[in-house]
């Protein structure tokens, strides 16, 4: 009786799920989006259509106008739509949108292009032109960047770009002139000469940085909050492992009680499949675990940001110059000849944890109660622990990473994946600090 209510409810689910397959493939075929209608469009209950959505879908159409004039690439045009919208897509989406061939009028669906019923955005030779011009941009932007800084800064005043212009004068001698892309377009932000510019770069650089070697006081409570994570990672590697060696006894036992034929074929199945479940499970923690006892990465990588920055801003190509300045600060921007720059999160944050070690060390050397000294060292620890756990912080490391590789790898050699920041040899140091 079970096994024929099993069967009827399998048959049943089976079918239901091939008819909302068929339903789909019908609908596609049909020309109609199947699922969630993309940016412009929205899906009408109603008529069970897709159907331009007012603003957006003029928003979409805007960005396909202003690639094809052929004069923004995607991040200016990004840059230009969020200030004339309300609501704007990220950058990356603004890219999506462009490469998207719905909006031409197409559905894609399992890599296969099928003509839409829904009203296009754009004409297919425009989507086609879209495209040429995505991909050219591709392969010249390294020789259309002739300036150090134009596309890093916006305008303070109106949101737009910040482009670059090269003047001589009739002395002979080159001068470079920063304005805001809307001079001259209703936008009167003065404009800022090239080594002016740069001064104002080279002392913010000089604000945020680092010893090249971080100080004793701080290598000292690195090591301890590193001692102290390493002894409960070890612990909790310890429990997966335990619970690892009893899955693998039990799937060991239930093998034996098959063989005596203890138990039918097909219960033994279930049962060693979702102990297999769980055996995979647990070398996931595994691997987890051990991944968290490299957490301490991104300190040494942002740490050789922040003390080699300044410098190489002077060695580096220009493409670099840019990358580089974009790394270290959050939305670049210039308002009335001075350049506007803040250190991102993670940078501002590692810069505090260096200067609350120095206010560790004066609660020290002041005599001060003992009980002072824990509680600014737990706050430390806090922090640190924070910074390190924080995604923002993994991922400005794994991009600043790449870029020390590009332009000076040797800074990387010998600090792989469990690169510690104190140096072996400086901390078995007697006396160090
Ligand atoms: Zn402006």
């Amino acid at each position: 009786m079970l096994n024929i209510i099993f069967g009827y409810s399998k048959y049943y689910v089976d079918n239901l799920s091939e008819n909302v397959r068929r339903g789909l493939r019908t609908k596609i075929r049909s020309g109609w989006h199947a699922n969630q209608a993309p940016t412009g469009y929205r899906n009408c209950k109603e008529t069970r259509t897709v159907v331009p959505d007012g603003e957006q879908f003029a928003m979409v159409q805007e960005i396909f106008s202003l690639l094809l004039s052929g004069c923004y690439s995607v991040s200016q045009v990004h840059g230009i739509v969020r200030s004339r919208n309300k609501v704007c897509p990220a950058p990356s989406s603004v890219y999506n949108i462009l490469r998207n061939p719905f909006y031409a009028g197409y559905i894609r669906s399992r890599g296969q292009l099928y003509p839409g019923a829904h009203t296009p955005a754009v004409s297919k030779a425009d989507f086609e032109k879209a495209q040429a011009i995505l991909s050219q941009a591709r392969k010249t932007r390294p020789r259309r960047l002739r300036f150090d800084y134009s596309s890093v800064f916006s305008c303070s005043a109106c949101g737009f770009g910040v482009s670059a212009e090269r003047k001589i004068k009739p002395s002979g001698r080159e001068y470079t002139y920063y304005h805001c892309t809307q001079r001259g377009r209703g936008c009167a932000e003065p404009s800022i000469e090239g080594r002016e510019l740069e001064r104002q770069i080279v002392a913010f650089l000089g604000e945020i940085e680092l010893p090249p070697q971080p100080s004793a006081a701080f290598q000292r409570e690195i090591e301890i909050a590193r001692t102290e994570l390493v002894a409960v990672r070890a612990k909790a590697r310890q429990a997966q492992t335990q619970t690892a060696t009893d899955l693998k006894r039990q799937i060991s036992n239930l093998t034996d009680m098959r063989l005596q034929e203890l138990i039918p074929a097909d219960e033994f199945t279930r049962k060693r499949q979702q102990l297999e479940r769980q055996v995979n499970a647990t070398a996931e923690k595994i691997k987890e675990v051990d991944g968290e006892i490299a957490m301490f990465e991104p300190l040494t990588v942002l740490h050789i940001l922040l003390s080699k920055a300044r410098s190489w801003l002077t060695s580096v190509v220009i493409e670099e110059k840019r990358v580089l300045l974009l790394l270290l600060c959050s939305n670049p921007t210039i308002r009335d000849r001075k350049a506007i720059l803040s250190a991102r999160n993670p940078l501002s944050e590692l810069i505090f944890l260096h200067g609350f070690t120095r206010h560790l060390t004066d609660v020290k050397n002041g005599g001060t109660n003992p009980i002072d000294v824990k509680v600014v060292r737990t706050e430390f620890q806090t922090r640190l622990q924070d910074f390190l756990a924080d995604p923002e912080t993994r991922e400005l490391a794994k991009d600043a990473r790449r870029f020390i590789e590009r332009v000076e790898p040797a800074l990387l050699a010998g600090n792989d994946n469990n690169a510690l920041l104190p140096q072996e040899t400086e901390r078995s140091k007697p006396g160090a600090g």
